[in-house]
């Protein structure tokens, strides 16, 4: 693994592509991902970023974006101006091309000194997006925030299955993720377990009926295909996940599959699709 310290210019990123339905802004602590070679890592939108990767195996680096907090504090009131005057909420997604609460967090704290940064000065709405249960290290920090703004924890969790075959290990557990996702909902803090991008699954029914008993007050389905950055998945196509995700179930790898599950989902929670389910619009039909 590389690890680079890098000075950014700027921290807030206006919207694009699918998260202009999002969010007014991305916000990326690290370039890269330490989890970039779990199970997680081979199905990333993030791996076919050319512009982010230039050309570095997806996994094998980190940037550092040490002066980001302090960014964040100078250019905030900029941001949050921009976007009121586009009569938006300035929301923030938190983070769209990498982990907040990656390992090489627990050495520089970038997250969570941005967090300090936003409890001063928060922004409207605050999306955190994470994969990582080392997100209850700062539980108490996020609990506080969601007193200062509209604020939900996206915690990523493909399914009911551990692992697939052929691909490595996730970067958490089910189980694990799980109880994250119960921590959160006892803090007072609106959880969403995204099941992003959807596995196939083993016993759809019970593993709702256990996310609506930890408390998760909604639930996102995202299958690649439409969730990928392309309309037909073909990014995932290229990739092992497909191919390993047919070896469990066939029809996990067409978008119908996405809507048997949801219609299940909706049995026992609020269902969001895609990227309106990221931008927080769920639904019981
Ligand atoms: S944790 Fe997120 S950013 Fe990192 S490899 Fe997994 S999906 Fe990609």
């Amino acid at each position: 693994m590389e690890i680079t310290e890098v000075q950014c210019k700027s921290i807030l990123t206006r919207a694009g592509g699918y998260l202009r339905e999002v969010c007014s802004h991305s916000l990326n602590p690290y370039v890269g991902c330490g989890f970039g070679q779990s199970a997680c890592g081979v199905g990333c939108y993030v791996r076919h970023n050319a512009w982010l990767t230039k050309g570095r195996d997806w996994g094998s680096f980190v940037e550092v974006k040490t002066n980001a907090p302090e960014v964040y504090l100078q250019t905030y009131e900029a941001e949050q101006r921009w976007a009121h005057r586009r009569d938006q909420l300035f929301s923030v997604f938190f983070s769209s091309a990498t982990e907040p609460w990656q390992p090489i967090e627990k050495q520089y704290r970038i997250t969570r000194r941005l967090l300090q940064s936003m409890l001063a000065h928060p922004p409207d709405e605050l999306i955190l997006q994470t994969h990582a249960t080392a997100m209850r290290d700062d539980l108490e920090l996020v609990a506080a925030l969601s007193q200062q703004c509209r604020l939900r924890v996206h915690v990523s969790i493909e399914g009911d299955t551990e692992r697939l075959p052929g691909l490595p290990p996730p970067p958490a557990t089910v189980a694990g993720r799980i109880e994250l996702l119960r921590q959160l909902s006892s803090a007072g803090i609106f959880a969403v377990a995204c099941l992003s991008p959807l596995y196939p699954m083993k016993h759809p029914a019970v593993f709702f009926e256990q996310l609506a008993e930890a408390g998760v007050d909604a639930v996102v389905i995202d299958h690649f295909i439409e969730g990928d950055g392309t309309r037909e998945g073909s990014r995932t196509w290229k990739t092992d996940l497909p191919r390993s995700m047919e070896s469990v179930d066939p029809e996990s790898t067409r978008l119908a599959y996405r809507d048997r599950i949801a219609a299940i989902a909706r049995t026992y929670l609020p269902v969001g699709i895609s990227a309106a389910g990221f931008a927080g619009h769920y639904s019981r039909q």
